[in-house]
């Protein structure tokens, strides 16, 4: 009783009030069919944590469909129902979004494929969860509003702050439990706890990350990359071997470190997807043909192996160049990069050091602004020029040359002189 009036306390204290309205009346219509209606996992967690979270994922004991029509007859919202899953989502026409799902167990045919449904309890639904953290809930009907569900431990290991699976065959049954165990360990600064550690371990060195579809580890991956300190947690999960088993032979030396840093750091508004940056960055020595597997095991663009070899060269060459102690001016970059495409682009960023980067986004910069006024097909009419290699020559001489100042109304002399014809 005295947990339960603190759990309400926390959500009326905490909770937008219109949220709390909404929890409050998520209880009701369970009560009126008389459901058994639980908020459960991130929700509960981040609930105790005092952290924001808006994803309102409901159970209830009974058909999810049926709560949800019901539920949709007092609020203009559209029900999508994931028959497999045994859910429906309501939308509401401000954009919040609540998942119901009936109480379910789901058992595995083999490891890592997606799970079978069944109908259950809420017991054993929090169960099937990837860890103590995220298996509490809270009862939602009227009579025992705030009512916490904790059958496993799970707020000890939240104080303590413990990642911990709930049963030993867990990250058989699903291996991307492997990646989520690193994600929250990141993101709250927790620990895997020790048994928990070394079952991970044990089936990280069994191979089980292989037997996962690459598209589910690659949104498991992606959600790491987007945490606030995406560097910690690769570093953990080349530790744990996770990283070697994601992208074999991954070459995690000082210099990925500080390129990794580098490039998380630095302003990504224009970046591409950061899964690619990172691959490639990882992987910037490997084979043709381990890059061809990369790409089919993810579904990567088949263009990847091209932008590393690319990226590479160039990063290579402005190296020697730097080696030597020459600036790097418009005139190198224009030479060795000219106008790359955005995932070499941002892999060259975060090769070069702050000062050298600066000087890379100053020449992209200038190299859009700066664009000559005399285009090819003005080299055709007015200078009479033919189409072919000449003109492709000139047009990057006069480019070069805007870069590097020459004013829009001493274009045609400029081009008169290249020709000969001053
Ligand atoms: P986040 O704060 O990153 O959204 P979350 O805990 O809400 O974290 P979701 O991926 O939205 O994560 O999952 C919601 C809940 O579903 C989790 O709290 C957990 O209870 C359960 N869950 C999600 N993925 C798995 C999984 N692979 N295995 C078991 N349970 C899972």
């Amino acid at each position: 009783k005295l947990e339960t009036s603190r759990i309400v306390s926390l959500i009326e204290t905490n909770l937008e009030p219109d949220l709390v309205t909404m929890l409050r009346f998520l209880g009701i219509v369970g009560n009126q069919i008389g459901m058994a209606t639980y908020v459960v996992g991130g929700f509960v967690r981040d609930l105790l944590l005092g952290r924001k979270n808006y994803d309102i994922d409901i159970v209830v004991e009974g058909d999810a469909r049926y709560f949800a029509q019901t539920f949709g007859r007092y609020f203009e919202v559209t029900c999508v129902e994931h028959k497999e899953f045994l859910t429906t989502s309501i939308f509401f026409k401000n954009g919040l979004r609540i998942d119901v799902a009936t109480a379910r167990t789901e058992y595995y045919e083999e490891p890592a494929v997606l799970p079978n449904v069944e109908m259950s309890t809420i017991k054993k639904d929090l169960y099937r969860r990837d860890f103590s953290i995220n298996a509490m809930a809270i009862k939602l009907n009227q009579e025992e509003f705030g009512l916490l569900l904790d059958f496993f431990g799970c707020k000890r290991d939240l104080e303590k702050g413990v990642i911990r699976t709930l049963y030993p065959l867990s990250f058989v049954e699903d291996p991307t439990r492997i990646l989520r165990a690193i994600r929250f360990e990141q993101r709250f600064n927790f620990r895997i706890e020790e048994h928990t550690l070394e079952l991970l371990k044990k089936y990280v060195a069994q191979n089980y990350l292989e037997r996962v579809t690459g598209q589910r580890l690659r949104d498991e991956l992606e959600k790491i990359i987007e945490e606030p300190e995406p560097i910690k947690a690769i570093k953990r999960m080349d530790e744990l071997g996770v990283l070697n088993h994601l992208f074999p032979h991954s070459l995690v030396d000082a210099e990925t470190l500080s390129m990794l840093k580098r490039y998380f750091n630095r302003k990504r508004s224009s970046s591409p997807k950061p899964v690619y940056i990172l691959a490639m960055i990882l992987l910037r020595e490997s084979s043709p043909e381990k890059l061809d597997s990369i790409v089919k095991r993810y579904g990567f663009p088949k263009k990847f192996p091209d932008w590393i070899r690319k990226a590479m060269s160039i990063s290579r060459e402005l190296k020697k160049i730097i080696v030597k102690g020459e600036q790097l001016s418009y005139r190198i970059f224009f030479e060795t990069v000219r106008k790359p495409e955005p995932e070499i682009l941002w892999f060259i960023d975060a090769f070069l050091d702050e000062e050298n980067s600066k000087k890379f986004q100053n020449y992209l910069q200038k190299l859009e602004k700066e664009k000559p006024k005399i285009t090819g097909s003005i080299l055709i009419d007015k200078f009479g020029l033919k189409e072919g290699k000449e003109i492709k020559k000139i047009l990057d001489k006069l480019q070069l040359a805007k870069l590097e100042g020459l004013p829009d109304d001493e274009e045609e002399s400029f081009v008169r002189r290249l020709l000969g014809r001053d």
